[in-house]
């Protein structure tokens, strides 16, 4: 009983099941099984359409891992995320010529909250060098404002680039790409600052909706 016991509280405290398919987790197993991990290697290919390049469609096995990632601060899985993304993410910058990498950034009070940007951490992993925008000041109310142009004035003051994007091509990173307004406003509002060569976008999944 007592063994049973150990076990349970063992099990509550690390939490050892497969962040996709929640099985247990065996030896040497981090985070996901090798099952399912196998699978997301088989998915693992590189897609563009226009200048947006992604690997996986928002579901089944990448979109339970990106769900544990940021719900359940699970910062390690960018370990995994590095392994499936890394050089899909060197090959675009070699081809691309690409100047900068920039990570799309996380409203402040969600980073606040999580303590890390999942897609910073991605690329620290993978051993990419990026150059970060700043939010200089909390954005959430930014939901609330009604009119484009109000929020695009209140971005303008929301993001900070402290390195020369002049006759640069740049890569925007993020994890997954929905409706896409987030990208266009930044891109917007580098596009006012710089005249920039070439923009190009990764994101690990592409939300079905988002297809069209
Ligand atoms: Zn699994």
């Amino acid at each position: 009983m007592r063994k049973f016991l150990t076990q349970v509280i063992k099990r509550l405290i690390f939490d050892n099941k497969c962040s996709v398919c929640k099985e247990q987790l065996i030896k040497n197993e981090e985070y996901i099984c090798e099952k399912c991990f196998f699978k997301l290697k088989e998915k693992n290919n590189l897609k563009k359409i226009g200048n947006k390049y992604h690997i996986y469609e928002y579901d089944g096995e990448i979109r339970e891992l990106l769900k544990n990632f940021k719900l359940k601060n699970r910062k390690n899985i960018s370990k995994k995320l590095a392994l499936l993304v890394g050089q899909k993410i060197k090959y675009i910058k070699e081809i691309e010529n690409i100047d900068f990498i920039i990570p799309v950034p996380l409203n402040l009070n969600r980073y606040l909250e999580r303590g890390f940007n999942q897609v910073e951490e991605i690329l620290k992993e993978s051993d990419i060098e990026f150059i970060s925008i700043e939010r200089v000041k909390n954005t959430k109310y930014m939901y609330g404002l009604k009119g484009k142009k109000e929020r695009i004035e209140n971005l303008d003051r929301a993001f900070s680039i402290n390195v020369d994007l002049t006759g640069k091509t740049i890569l925007l990173v993020d994890d997954i790409l929905t409706t896409g307004a987030t990208i266009e406003e930044i891109t917007r509002e580098i596009e006012k600052k710089y005249i920039i060569k070439n923009i190009f976008v990764f994101t690990v999944a592409l939300a079905l909706k988002s297809k069209k």
